[in-house]
């Protein structure tokens, strides 16, 4: 059946769907197609969907509804829906849209070039899933979601020297609001000689900077060959490679923060100085309900071994609103939390309840709407006061920043939007996307409100060329180490970048597009709750030099 080979991919969700997509492309580039941004130019059409909470499949039903009437334009359109609302929606999205001719749950990616095909050619629908939780026993439900891993995009990335690897999938936590169980199935654990295989694919294609992914990344235990391999030793193992620059890892569980992974973190100088480690709520009644495994006298105890090994380490968190049940006084001690720990950002949900997990079948969703909202608001406030107060401790210093590319608002050609209000301020209220993980809908505080994927980098300072600067203040013969601020009035081929500190912070800047993908200095002159703002250092580089500027955050 004939087609025009036009791909259209949609992405909903958090990073596991962003490699998700970015595999599926490849597959499909591999038979031909390739990619467009019209969803009405392409005759293939998909959805990689996310469950967690309501507002993102209503999100999807409605760009679905959208091409109700594809079909007339386009004979032989193929539209589906593939990942988590596939697994948990199955049939029924036939029955609410159905005009839809594929579903594909998130552990049968491998199957969408195929049923794509079958699709067109039969106009009959197609449906690949794995089995639900209850359908078999553990053994046969985990082996029913396959991890899809082998095939890297790099046109897929958003930048060509950043990349997703899974080391985990699935969850058995089952924490009770969440779906994700039920949409990824059994946690399993990829075999280290598979993540270390494809970091070195990936390192050949240009790969710095990896960001190893799980549900909770740091319960990642395999054994191979009869040796048991922990968090800890598979970035150790990674570490080794000497074109990965930097590793990053999310999300961790607050329970399995050993203290051999911390001292992996505090000894590998390769590995970023972030831990994003949800609370989730404040109240240990609340946590109890949410069947979180810990109390909050764990999670103290946990920051304290965070802190007492690694020093420097920034931690992050999430944590949701108006859950079951939860008083006035369960809230506060959310505000509590935040105020005792100062996070360096939380990502902040109202509680959505999903049919088919615990809450929905034990707990009434007692907290009203507009409750919900302003509790969303307060821990909001609060988290970007701290944010703000911990960047603007950073005013006057230098950070050692890895430069992601030209901003948002740069890469849109905004400049003259771009430099002057710098626009990183807090994303307030639900429904602003983000940056660094949850893509879907949510609020998001202290940390960038743009759509960067985390990173920073480990370029030895010697490659930066200070002609590659703005302005640079380059005078031959100058005795090192020479640090002197560049201006930073914008002039050609200047464009308002952003990076990434060893410490996963945003910084904003001016400077010339080519210096992506490394290491630059920049002195921080102000900020916002979610991103430092500042100019590039230049340094005069001698050949032979190691005097090293230093290194703040
Ligand atoms: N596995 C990760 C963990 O345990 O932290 C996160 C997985 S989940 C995709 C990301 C975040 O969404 C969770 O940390 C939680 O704060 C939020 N979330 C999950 N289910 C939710 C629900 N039903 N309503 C609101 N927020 C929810
Ligand atoms: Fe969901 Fe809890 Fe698993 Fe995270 S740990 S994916 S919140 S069940």
């Amino acid at each position: 059946m004939s087609h025009n080979g036009l791909l259209y991919i949609e992405t909903v969700g958090c990073q596991m769907n962003v490699l998700d997509s970015e595999l599926v492309v490849a597959a499909l580039r591999q038979q031909g197609y390739s990619l467009t941004a019209d969803p009405k130019a392409a005759d293939t059409v998909l959805f990689n969907t996310c469950s967690v909470r309501e507002h993102a499949e209503e999100k999807i039903y409605s760009q679905l509804g959208r091409l109700k009437f594809a079909r007339r334009k386009q004979p032989n359109v193929v539209i589906g829906v593939i990942g988590c609302m596939a697994q948990k929606d199955q049939e029924l999205i036939f029955k609410r849209a159905p005009h839809v001719d594929l579903i594909v749950g998130t552990g049968q990616l491998g199957e969408i070039p195929r049923l794509v095909d079958e699709a067109r050619s039969t106009r009959k629908r197609q449906m690949a899933l794995s089995l639900d939780r209850k359908e078999g026993s553990r053994a046969d439900v985990a082996a029913s979601f396959e991890s899809y891993d082998p095939l890297r995009d790099p046109e897929m990335r958003p930048t060509p020297w950043q990349a997703y690897v899974r080391i985990m999938i699935g969850c058995d936590k089952f924490c009770t609001y969440c779906v994700v169980p039920m949409t990824r199935g059994p946690e399993q654990s990829r075999p280290p000689r598979d993540i270390l295989r494809e970091v070195e694919a990936l390192a050949a294609q240009g790969v710095r900077e990896v960001t190893l992914l799980g549900q909770t990344v740091n319960s990642y235990k395999v054994t191979q060959d009869g040796r048991l391999w922990r968090m800890s030793d598979l970035i150790a193992a990674i570490h080794e490679n000497p074109a990965i620059q930097r590793i990053k890892f999310v999300t961790n569980y607050p329970k399995d923060m050993t203290l051999d992974l911390l001292e992996a973190i505090r000894d590998l100088p390769k590995v970023s100085r972030y831990l994003h480690v949800p609370l989730q709520s404040g109240c240990d009644e609340v946590l109890k309900r949410m069947k979180r495994g810990y109390t909050t006298a764990d999670y103290r105890d946990m920051m304290e071994r965070i802190n007492k090994t690694v020093p420097d380490v920034a931690v992050s968190s999430d944590f949701i609103v108006g859950f079951c049940g939860e008083s006035e006084e369960s809230f506060q001690k959310s505000l509590d939390a935040v105020r005792e720990y100062r996070f360096k950002n939380s990502f902040i949900f109202k509680y959505s309840p999903r049919r088919g997990t615990k809450a929905f079948d034990l707990y009434p969703d007692d907290v009203p709407e507009d409750v919900k909202r302003r509790r969303n608001q307060d821990l909001l406030t609060l988290q970007n006061e701290i944010s703000e107060e911990d960047n603007a401790a950073l005013i006057g210093r230098q950070v050692e920043v890895l430069v992601e590319g030209p901003s948002k608002w740069a890469a849109k050609g905004r400049e003259a939007d771009a430099i002057p209000g710098w626009h990183g301020g807090a994303a307030v209220g639900e429904g602003k996307a983000e940056s660094h993980h949850h893509h879907e809908q949510h609020t998001h505080a202290g940390s960038g409100s743009r759509e960067i994927h985390h990173n920073d980098d480990f370029v030895p300072l010697s490659v930066i060329h200070t002609d590659e600067t703005s302005n640079a203040l380059t005078s031959p013969g100058a005795s090192l180490p020479a640090v002197s601020p560049a201006p930073a009035a914008p002039s050609a081929g200047v464009l308002q970048l952003t990076g990434r500190t060893m410490c996963d912070r945003i910084v904003v800047f001016d400077g010339n597009p080519r210096l992506s993908g490394t290491l630059t200095t920049v002195a921080i002159d102000d900020c916002t709750p979610t991103t430092l703002l500042g100019r590039i250092v230049t340094r005069e580089v001698q050949h032979g030099s190691t005097g090293l500027l230093p290194i703040l955050v």
